[in-house]
This record gives structure tokens, C-alpha cells and sequence, in this order.
């Protein structure tokens, strides 16, 4: 029997590799994206993996859309809340917009995805919740606030639904990547990242969206059933906790 994992927004940068990685480890793996079609048609030619289309900050249509997942592939026993977006500006000049469209995406698509594959989760006694969170929320950014703010509610939403399911075969685990090298990270300007980000990195470059999808394959295993509510930091030591 192989285990069917979701991934939000995972049709590309660290969600595509993530995918591509469980798909290898022997997952039915659906891919979730936001609207970029060009992209997900790219990733589907390229790794037979099915993309879904919906927005994670919607609740409803979260709930349809893991109906249409279920129904294809069969119910979701791993769930990789990978799906975020950022709107960085200094709080005296974020705008509300800014500041919601973060919270929803990166923290409420949590609760709205999480509350769709709970139940069935505890019904089959197995489960495997993977969030991805981030540096910033564990040490904060400048220019940052919406996004800190919603990455460290994600630690804090994943030590509490690990305590509320732990008795019942499910694990829920974050992921604090550092800076890796996907179109997230491109949008900043290459001078930043080589005078004032390279040189916080004592490995000394960017991670790869590889070394983050081998995080979620070991953390996703049912070998991994004695870690949850745990946080699992790559960011080539950058920060330390
Ligand atoms: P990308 O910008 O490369 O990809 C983002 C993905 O999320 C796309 O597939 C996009 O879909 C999807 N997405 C965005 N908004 C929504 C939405 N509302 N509903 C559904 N899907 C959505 O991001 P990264 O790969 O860089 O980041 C992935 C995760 O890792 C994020 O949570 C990010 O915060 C976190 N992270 C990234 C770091 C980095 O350095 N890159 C560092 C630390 C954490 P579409 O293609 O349709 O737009």
C-alpha cells in the first residue's frame, strides 16, 4: 500500500522538490498551487505528478479541494503545509493588505488545510502533518512582521495539534528553513543576498530545495513516529537555537 501525500504549493521551488522527493520515496503524491498555470503544467509534464488548483487561505475551498484529492488518489495520510507568499514592507508603512494576505496564506491555510485531514487521520490511527515554517519566525526579520508573525504562529499551531493527536498514530512536525535559492529568495536583489545574507550563512551559500525536501521524506516515514511537535532547522547555521 503507498500512502498519499499532499503538498500546498508544491508545483514549484520547495514544494515541487518535495514532491518530486516523496514521489521517489514511493508516495502518490498531488501537488497544490495557487494559479500560476504555466508552472504547474510545467511540473506535471515533467513529473507525472498531478497538480490541484485552490487557495489555501480559503476554508471552503480547501474542503473541496482535498475532497478532489481524495477522490483521486485516495484519502491524504501526509500533509505538507509548504504553500506561503511574502509581502515584506516596516510595519509604519504595511499596508492592511499586506499584512492579511501573509496571516492567511502563511498561518489560517494551517487550520484550513489541517481541519480538512485531522479527522480522517485519527479514523485510520496514521497521520503525518509537516508545516513549513521558517528562520524569520524563529528570529524575526526587519521588514517582516506579517511573516514572522504568521511562521512563528505555525510553531506554535504545530506543537499543539502534536499534543492534541499523539495518541492516535499522528505526528506534526515543523521545518524552519534559511534562505533557499527559489524564486522566493530570486525576488530579493542579488547585491543583498552576497553583501548581507551570504555572509550570515556560515556554510556559505544558500540551501538547495533538496536538502529541505529530504527533511519532509524523513520527518513524513512512519519510522519517524516517536518525533512530533518538533522543529527541524536547516538553514546551514545561520541560526541556532
Ligand atoms: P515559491 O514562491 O517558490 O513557491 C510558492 C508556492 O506556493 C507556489 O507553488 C505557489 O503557487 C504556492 N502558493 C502561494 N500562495 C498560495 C495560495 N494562496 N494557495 C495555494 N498555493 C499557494 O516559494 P518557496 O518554495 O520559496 O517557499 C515554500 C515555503 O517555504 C513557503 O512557506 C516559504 O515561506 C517557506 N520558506 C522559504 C524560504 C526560502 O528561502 N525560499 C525560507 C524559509 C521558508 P503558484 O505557483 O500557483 O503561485
Amino acid at each position: 500500500m503507498s500512502r498519499v501525500a499532499l503538498v500546498t504549493g508544491g508545483t514549484r521551488g520547495i514544494g515541487a522538490s518535495v514532491c518530486v522527493a516523496l514521489k521517489a520515496a514511493g508516495y502518490k503524491v498531488a501537488a497544490n498551487y495557487a494559479g500560476n498555470e504555466e508552472a504547474a503544467a510545467g511540473f506535471t509534464a515533467a513529473t507525472g505528478i498531478p497538480a490541484f488548483k485552490w487557495d489555501v487561505s480559503d476554508f471552503e475551498a480547501c474542503k473541496a479541494g482535498v475532497a478532489r484529492v481524495a477522490a483521486e488518489l485516495g484519502p491524504v495520510d501526509v500533509l505538507v503545509n509548504n504553500a506561503g507568499i511574502t509581502r515584506d514592507g516596516m510595519l509604519h508603512k504595511m499596508t492592511a493588505e499586506q499584512w492579511y494576505a501573509v496571516i492567511n496564506t502563511n498561518l489560517n491555510s494551517l487550520f484550513n488545510m489541517s481541519r480538512q485531514v485531522i479527522e480522517g487521520m485519527r479514523e485510520r490511527n496514521f497521520g503525518r502533518i509537516v508545516n513549513i515554517s521558517s528562520i524569520n519566525g524563529q528570529k524575526g526579520q526587519m521588514g517582516q512582521t506579517n511573516y514572522a508573525a504568521a511562521k512563528s504562529g505555525d510553531l506554535g499551531f504545530t506543537k499543539a495539534l502534536a499534543q492534541e493527536n499523539a495518541n492516535k498514530g499522528i505526528t506534526v512536525n515543523a521545518i524552519c528553513p534559511g534562505y533557499i535559492a527559489t524564486e522566493m529568495v530570486k525576488a530579493v536583489p542579488q547585491e543583498v543576498i552576497e553583501k548581507k545574507v551570504l555572509p550570515q550563512i556560515p556554510v556559505g551559500r544558500l540551501g538547495e530545495p533538496e536538502e529541505i525536501a529530504r527533511c519532509v521524506v524523513f520527518l513524513a516515514a512512519d519510522e519517524a513516529s516517536f518525533i512530533t511537535g518538533s522543529t527541524l532547522t536547516a538553514n546551514g547555521g545561520q541560526f541556532m537555537i
